[in-house]
C-alpha cells in the first residue's frame, strides 16, 4: 500500500460499514484519522507500509472500539449470538475478516 489516498479510501469504507449516520471521519494529515461520534472525538494513525489486509484489520479494530465506546452498542452484530457480543476482526489467509469471538467462525470480509 503506497498511496495515502488509497489507504484513506480503504479506511473510509470500513468506517462507513460500522459508523452510525451522525459519525464523521476526517484526516488531520495523510496518516491521522479523526473520528467524531456525538460528543466523542478520537484520532488514530495508519501505517502506509501495511499490507491492505493489515490496514483494514487495524482500522476495523480501532474504529470498532471508538464506535462501541461512543454509542455503547455492539457493532458489528454477531449473527450467531445477537445481543451477546460484537464480531471481532482478524486476518485469515491474507484477508481481513469479521469472526465470532466465541466460536471463531468467519462471518464476512471486512469491507
Ligand atoms: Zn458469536
Amino acid at each position: 500500500m503506497s498511496s495515502s489516498r488509497d489507504a484513506q479510501a480503504l479506511v473510509q469504507r470500513v468506517f462507513a460499514s460500522l459508523a452510525p449516520p451522525d459519525a464523521t471521519l476526517c484526516w488531520r494529515d495523510d496518516v491521522t484519522a479523526v473520528v467524531t461520534v456525538g460528543a466523542e472525538q478520537e484520532g488514530f494513525s495508519i501505517d502506509l507500509e501495511d499490507r491492505p489486509e493489515d490496514l483494514k484489520f487495524k482500522a476495523a479494530d480501532r474504529l470498532q472500539s471508538i464506535i462501541i465506546e461512543a454509542t455503547r452498542s455492539m457493532v458489528p452484530i454477531c449473527p450467531l449470538h445477537p445481543g451477546q457480543h460484537p464480531l471481532s476482526s482478524g486476518v485469515v489467509n491474507g484477508a481481513a475478516i469479521w469472526r465470532c469471538p466465541k466460536t471463531g467462525t468467519s462471518i464476512s470480509e471486512v469491507n
